[in-house]
């Protein structure tokens, strides 16, 4: 974990250079058409291709700072030469740089400038040269702009720089002094904690002051949210944390922790104007847009034409608010006309306290991440539900092609890029072939490596897409644009490819009508080297779930440092509270499914007459709870029943809910793994009873095996770590809806006569007594 020293930070602010000229260079449209380059490694490589090209004695990634009053400004140029005098800002882009927006230029060149100012300062230079270096990565030539300027001015400039941000430094410090302040005197907001709650915020506050990461067990109802929230918020001040990041993986669990908050600042928070803590919630660009017709650039959309000449009414205002939710950040962003989703990005960089969804953190690339990166903030990290990252951290590091959508593109696009797409597509094919010739008869197969031809067209393609787009002020289609950022993807994820955290498959697929094609996919198996760094880099992180045992499992997956602490916080459930009961004579394995129906509608309609109230059963999948829907009614016509239906929208979701009602009879069929199975609470005599009816296990398929070979290779337990702690992760949690207060009875039947064995029952919470 990040072990920067803390730093007072009540008299001296420090700012790095780049976002000290963001702050006072930037102006006009927000644009994102001239991109840099489009890949994160192709940017590196062009640097080091650039430097690589310079002589002897030439410094490469020089670290500079000065102070200019109480404000200290930092950063690294890219290259200097002491012989020429000459220091290099070296910027990599693709397409044709003339149609580079000057307030890009501009920026870059005030950049430059400060680290002129700061270079001359430490090293006692007159004059100096300034070389802005624009490197094509795809012709692999530089085009460098040169100015030589005098030390005295480069100082002015700076000195402007810095007097011009001082103002907001200033407000900045204070508004940490006062923050600080407030977090040291933060008491809990209740009369006392609940039970288990405090052996939580003990350990969240132990691992925050020694900067350790964290694993906690801790069961539903305990207040997690509060219990997690409450003390890392509390050691900000101690450890000097410049930021908290409450991730979570679902709407649901962002709210939660927008309540906390509320709770914690009290009925006598301050007025807008001087809040002790900045609260923020990120939201995603689908969910923000106010026009998702247009294109992000001025020409386009009126939210982004002059966003930074009215960017710094909007940020003040934003920075004088308690809460940006949802809704206050949408408000205050149209009464300044500026883009609600690009000014949520920006004041990212003010809050405190930044509450969003997983990606924002851990993805390719992250906001959060880049930002206390290039910002060198101490962060805290709470990861809510955490068994959800390592499936959500798959995702996020996985991609897929597919050839017969990419027909369907190809056959609209605009003449510029037939050549283009053309290419790909024979490369495509040529690389079927191969397949086909290497594995006939197989529509399934395994690749070694990302084929190199394939992905330098994938590279064309993109690059060509990109120019297509700086081209055209107009938005691209639909499908095109889809198809343009899943290619963008694929290609990041190729650039990540190794061959133990990763599979390369390809499926023959054949539609009912046209030609058959595949499906290329790039799947994360593990994704532990690419999430590590990130835990590495924060001050202390805390991952939280009622569901992650065994803690090997996730501490392996997710790629947690060897220190990693682990708690497991005892219910605060009684086991009278809860009757567990194994349903050893019936087999809900694939080929046992019909024989186990009748069993199945018997066992809940007995369940249900013994104690009549709202039960939910759960299903391996929609067709086995069809088919036990279907049974139950026949065996039971008079107990009212509803299921889960596919592709149920959020009002359907919240009927299927209203039913359990307090005091209400029947029985909700649900399938295991969806959305009624984990994160809803419904206490009391909502639900008093649950059947599962498989043990979760993923079906097993040529993919999962694959995933097995490669799990056991590297732990040991391909089995338990593909099929069994997955599975039996969804049936503890789907059960978990049963008890959720101290007063709430209840029954939970485990249907399948593998829930007796001694490895399986291992992985059940240690509080219920199974019958
Ligand atoms: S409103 Fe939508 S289109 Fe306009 S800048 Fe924002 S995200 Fe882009």
């Amino acid at each position: 974990m990040s072990e920067r020293p803390a730093e007072s930070h009540a008299q001296r602010y420090t700012v790095a250079v780049r976002a000290l000229c963001e702050f006072t260079a930037k102006a006009g449209d927000l644009d994102l058409r001239f991109t840099p380059s489009p890949t994160a490694q192709e940017g590196i490589a062009g640097h080091a291709t650039v430097t690589g090209r310079r002589g002897e004695g030439y410094q490469s990634e020089v670290s500079l700072r000065g102070d200019h009053r109480h404000l200290t400004v930092r950063g690294r140029a890219d290259g200097y030469d002491p012989a020429r005098r000459r220091l290099e800002e070296i910027k990599t882009f693709r397409g044709d740089l003339a149609r580079q927006p000057a307030n890009h230029r501009a920026l870059h060149w005030a950049q430059l400038k400060v680290y002129g100012a700061l270079l001359c300062r430490e090293k006692g230079i007159e004059e100096i040269e300034l070389a802005l270096v624009y490197f094509d990565v795809v012709k692999q030539k530089e085009t460098p702009l040169r100015e030589t300027h005098a030390a005295r001015d480069l100082e002015a400039f700076f000195q402007d720089q810095c007097e011009r941000f001082l103002l907001w430094a200033d407000r900045e410090l204070a508004h940490r002094r006062e923050r600080d302040a407030w977090l040291a005197t933060l008491s809990f907001p209740h009369a006392d904690f609940r039970p288990g709650q405090r052996v939580l915020a003990e350990s969240v506050y132990q691992t925050a002051c020694t900067g350790r990461a964290l694993l906690a067990q801790a069961p539903t109802g305990i207040g997690k949210t509060l219990g997690t929230l409450f003390p890392l918020l509390k050691a900000a001040p101690g450890r000097a944390l410049d930021k908290v990041f409450f991730l979570s993986a679902k709407t649901p669990g962002r709210r939660l922790a927008l309540d906390a908050v509320a709770t914690l600042s009290g009925p006598a928070s301050p007025a807008p104007g001087d809040p002790p803590l900045r609260t923020l919630e990120l939201i995603a660009r689908e969910k923000s847009c106010e026009h998702p017709d247009r294109a992000c650039h001025g020409e386009s959309c009126p939210l982004a034409a002059g966003f930074y000449d009215r960017l710094p009414a909007a940020r003040a205002a934003a920075a004088g608010e308690p809460m940006l939710d949802r809704a206050r950040l949408r408000e205050l962003a149209l009464d300044h006309q500026v883009c609600p989703y690009y000014l949520s990005q920006e004041m990212a960089r003010w809050s405190d306290l930044v509450v969003g969804d997983y990606n924002y953190f851990f993805d390719l690339s992250a906001l959060l991440h880049g930002l206390a990166t290039e910002n060198q903030w101490r962060v805290a990290v709470l990861a809510d539900e955490a068994h959800n990252l390592v499936d959500r951290a798959r995702g996020m590091y996985s991609a897929e092609l597919d050839q017969i959508a990419f027909r369907a593109v190809k056959k609209q696009v605009p003449k510029p890029l037939k050549g283009a797409f053309d290419r790909l597509h024979r490369q495509w094919n040529a690389l079927n072939k191969d397949q086909e010739a290497a594995q006939p008869d197989q529509d399934y197969r395994v690749h070694d490596d990302p084929p190199q031809a394939f992905l330098l067209a994938l590279q064309q393609l993109l690059a060509a897409v990109n120019d297509h787009m700086a081209e055209h002020p107009e938005p691209l289609d639909g499908d095109l644009t889809r198809f343009y950022f899943d290619a963008l993807h694929f290609y990041r994820i190729a650039e990540l490819f190794d061959d133990d955290a990763f599979l390369f498959d390809s499926e023959q697929r054949t539609p009912a009508r046209g030609r058959p094609g595949s499906r290329l996919c790039l799947r994360n198996v593990v994704p532990a080297a690419l999430l590590a760094p990130r835990f590495e880099s924060a001050a202390a992180a805390v991952l939280f779930s009622a569901t992650l045992s065994p803690a090997r499992y996730y501490a392996d997956l997710l790629g947690l440092p060897e220190s990693t602490a682990w708690v497991d916080v005892p219910s605060p459930f009684r086991a009278e509270q809860l009757q567990v009961r194994i349903a050893r004579r019936i087999s809900t394995r694939y080929r046992d499914r019909q024989a186990s129906l009748a069993p199945i509608a018997t066992l809940i309609g007995e369940q249900y007459r013994q104690r009549p109230g709202n039960y939910l059963a759960f299903f391996s999948s929609y067709d086995y709870l069809d088919r036990a829907l279907e049974a139950f009614r026949r065996q039971w016509p008079d107990i009212p029943v509803w299921a889960q239906e596919r592709r149920m929208d959020e009002t359907a979701r919240q009927a299927f809910l209203d039913r359990f009602r307090d005091g209400g009879e029947g029985v909700g069929f649900a399938v295991l793994g969806g959305a009624f199975s984990e994160g809803i609470d419904l206490p009391g005599r909502r639900l008093i009873g649950a059947f599962v009816a498989t043990l979760g296990l993923p079906q097993v398929n040529p993919v999962n095996e694959q995933f097995k070979e490669r799990l056991a290779a590297l732990f040991g337990d391909g089995y338990d770590y593909t099929y069994l702690y997955p599975g039996l992760r969804k049936v503890v949690q789907a059960a978990g809806r049963v008890i959720r207060t101290g007063d709430d009875q209840g029954v939970v039947h485990l249907i399948d006569d593998r829930f007796g064995r001694r490895q399986v029952r291992a992985l059940l919470p240690a509080w219920w007594r199974v019958d």
